[in-house]
């Protein structure tokens, strides 16, 4: 039993490139940061394999050494990392009331949220295999198309984001095939979207048709592709295969307290990362349904400590 919670200047919850950035300007701030990492340390970034695209990586650099690199900085400054779960919070009180993992309370006068976002997959066997081994499975065309310039592609999904993500990809594929579960005119993603998927001539369209199963021992080798109205089954011969089929924003355990969007992602007021409570900032994926980016996660983060640094020296606390 815990006599006195311990008490925090600023508590960053998430370990991505949010959490990380944030923590890195609070403690330079010297706001003594603690971050409490979550179950997947480093976050979606740890999932993927080359990062090209974040600044100042002129040779590209991996997922997961990105991710050290960003807490050993955050650490060189002084922010405490520990592994553990917020799983419970109650930020109206004064000071906020933090529970890590059920069981330990802390207490907060800022809390900077970083917590993400996930993305969903299909849950096949060898889908989860092969993008655990980054054998061509990616859920960021952004990140991940570069890898497959020429060659043939697979997406799954019919929103905005499977329709951009096609869009982007057909520009640097050969061919993509589009894994559309519903019928022609039904898919759910904007007009303008659907039009520029459907007048693309290198995106093909495949109506009522779920994936059954990706082919590859080490790297995608195919997709087999089951067309839900005739039954017929097929394989698409294609070496990457993305999953474009929604996120799930982090955000669970703020339901009642944080505006959030239908989708669960935190509302902010726009060019900052205040949210409807005072002390309390949400920052990257978990408040950010269009970029998704860890460059803009990173961003974001800045902001959040900046924030976090004002309104403490506002509220007389440091
Ligand atoms: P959505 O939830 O809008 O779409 C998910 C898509 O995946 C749907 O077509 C859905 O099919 C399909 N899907 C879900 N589960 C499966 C499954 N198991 N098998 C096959 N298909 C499946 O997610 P998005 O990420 O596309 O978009 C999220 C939000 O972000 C939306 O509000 C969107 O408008 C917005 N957005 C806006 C952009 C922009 O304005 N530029 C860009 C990207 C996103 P079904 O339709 O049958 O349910």
């Amino acid at each position: 039993m815990q006599s006195q919670p311990e008490h925090i200047t600023c508590l960053i919850i998430g370990s991505g490139p949010a959490g990380y950035t944030a923590a890195i300007y609070a403690a330079r701030a010297d706001l003594k940061p603690v971050l409490y990492t979550g179950l997947t340390p480093g976050g979606q970034l740890t999932e993927t394999t080359e990062v090209d695209n974040f600044p100042g990586y002129p040779k590209g650099i991996t997922g997961p050494i990105l991710m050290e690199d960003l807490k050993a900085q955050a650490e060189r400054f002084g922010t405490q990392v520990r592994f553990g779960m917020v799983t419970e919070a109650d930020l109206n009180a004064n000071p906020k009331r933090i529970w890590v993992d059920e069981t330990t309370e802390i207490t907060a006068d800022t809390v900077v949220i970083s917590t993400g976002a996930s993305a969903k997959w299909l849950g096949l066997e060898n889908e989860t295999r092969l993008r655990m081994n980054a054998g061509g499975v990616s859920a960021c065309a952004v990140c991940d198309g570069f890898f497959f310039k020429g060659l043939d592609v697979a997406i799954v999904g019919a929103g905005d984001t499977a329709a951009e993500e096609a869009t982007y990809l057909s520009k640097l594929c050969k061919k993509v095939y589009m894994i559309v579960r519903r019928g022609e005119g039904e898919m759910r993603a904007s007009k303008a979207m659907q039009h520029r998927v459907m007048n693309t001539p290198n995106i093909e369209i495949l109506w009522d048709s779920e994936t059954s199963d990706v082919l590859g021992k080490e790297t995608v080798e195919g997709v087999i592709v089951k067309n839900s109205k005739t039954g017929e089954s097929k394989t698409l011969n294609v070496t990457g295969f993305f999953v474009a089929i929604g996120h799930k924003p982090n955000t669970d355990i703020f339901k009642g307290q944080l505006t959030m969007d239908d989708l669960g992602y935190l509302q902010v007021v726009p060019g900052s990362s205040k949210t409807n409570i005072d002390g309390v900032f949400a920052v990257g994926d978990c408040a950010d349904k269009t970029y998704r980016q860890a460059v803009t996660a990173a961003g974001s983060g800045c902001m959040g400590a900046l924030d976090a640094e004002r309104y403490l020296a506002s509220a007389g606390v440091h």
